[in-house]
């Protein structure tokens, strides 16, 4: 019938004096312009626009300005996951003969990728600890034109001397890239120390529920940005609007979830390091780190939502520990809105042999906490429960 409205059209939106009050999700992979002259002027910048949504979409926009306030910089970018976020700033603006300096205790991916693919590009790297100045610097080398760190190690919680190493790369122009997904800029704002790019896991505690993947890029440098952002885009790097959309729900209560987190975590190590079988404890604002007073001075009281552990009895008291606590996930990731535990020599640091495990002080017995935010009382509860559990050979 020629009067039936097509259904292969879209349907106009419907008019509305109000607006949502909260974000909408925008699928859309494509954006119609009225007329060549205007998707002209969207292309050099003259007009603002979406075009395609791998090269940016509002979700994308809303979720990056976000992110990038709470960084303090302007002209961030959201990506698929923090490990595009990693690929972009090492492979997107490294060159074949340039070499990479990584702190010696990063993301298990980002070492991989170090270790193994930017070799295959040309592109050389080495480690070395970052608590220690004078080892940077030995390990730096006249081609050093990135260093990767992160502010607080996994799974021991060290602290980098980020102070000293900024100064050691200024003062040869090398550029300082900070992995910010374990302190936020909650616990510190890389930029303020003079960091020229900071990236972000999204999907840990900043997203917060452990149901959306996303990394976050920012550099302070237009020049890099426009470099990380071509590379992304044409890596195909999208991030789903739909997680975006999550991940920016997720920031409303960050500041709320964060400062809990923290909170219960200072406690919980605190508890810990009573309960008989447990040999160490290890979190930042502790007296017995070992990084305790760079801790102090860097972060102050924030010693963040990671703790870590180690009880007596090795795999088998692990095996009866884990078993011993069935309402804490054990599972491999961290920032959860629920306290997650997870076990580095069965999982991030399985790679690495017996020996170079033990010269991180990583064992069978050894623990990662990622605390979340239930009621504390039930936390400490549920840990000394599992504890004892894990101490008797039952
Ligand atoms: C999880 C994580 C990454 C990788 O992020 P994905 O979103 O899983 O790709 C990078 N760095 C750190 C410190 C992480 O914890």
């Amino acid at each position: 019938m020629d009067d039936m409205p097509s259904l292969i059209r879209r349907t106009p939106w419907p008019e509305s004096a109000s607006r949502p009050v909260v974000t909408p999700i925008q699928p859309s992979v494509v954006y119609a312009s009225p007329d060549p002259d205007t998707l002209d002027a969207q292309y050099t910048g003259a007009l603002s626009g979406y075009t395609y949504a791998r090269e940016g979409h509002p979700n994308a926009t809303v979720l990056a300005q976000k992110i990038d306030g709470m960084e303090g910089v302007a002209g961030g970018m959201v990506l698929a996951s923090g490990m595009a976020a990693v690929s972009a700033v090492l492979i997107g603006l490294m060159r074949a003969g340039d070499h990479v300096l990584g702190g010696d205790q990063l993301y298990g991916r980002s070492l991989r990728m170090m270790r193994d693919d930017l070799p295959r590009l040309g592109i050389r790297t080495s480690f070395a600890d970052p608590t220690d100045c004078a080892a940077v610097e030995a390990a730096l080398q006249p081609e050093t034109r990135l260093i990767l760190l992160e502010v607080v190690s996994n799974p021991t919680l060290r602290v980098a001397d980020l102070s000293g190493i900024m100064r050691l790369a200024k003062a040869r122009g090398i550029l300082v890239a900070i992995d910010n997904t374990f302190t936020t800029p909650r616990g510190l704002r890389p930029f303020d120390l003079g960091a020229d790019i900071v990236l972000h896991s999204v999907t840990k505690i900043l997203a917060g529920h452990s149901d959306a993947t996303l990394g976050y890029v920012a550099a302070r440098e237009p020049e890099l940005r426009r470099a990380i952002y071509d590379f992304a885009v044409t890596t195909g790097m999208t991030p789903s609007p739909f997680d975006c959309w999550l991940a920016e729900r997720g920031l409303y209560t960050f500041e709320l979830r964060y400062d809990r987190a923290e909170a219960n975590a200072a406690t919980l190590a605190a508890h810990l390091a009573t309960l008989p079988g447990v040999r160490r404890v290890l979190y930042p604002t502790r007296t017995d780190h070992p990084d305790h007073n760079r801790a102090a001075a860097m972060l102050g009281a924030r010693g963040g939502h990671m703790v870590s552990f180690e009880i007596e009895g090795g795999r088998a008291a692990a095996n009866r520990l884990t078993r011993a606590a069935p309402n804490i996930p054990f599972a491999p990731t961290l920032g959860d809105v629920a306290t997650t535990l997870s076990h580095p020599a069965s999982s991030s640091h399985r790679g690495l042999t017996p020996e170079a495990r033990a010269a991180l002080g990583i064992s069978e017995g050894f623990f990662r906490v990622s605390v979340g935010v239930e009621d504390i009382a039930l936390l400490c509860r549920e840990f000394e429960t599992a504890i004892v559990q894990s101490q008797s050979d039952a």
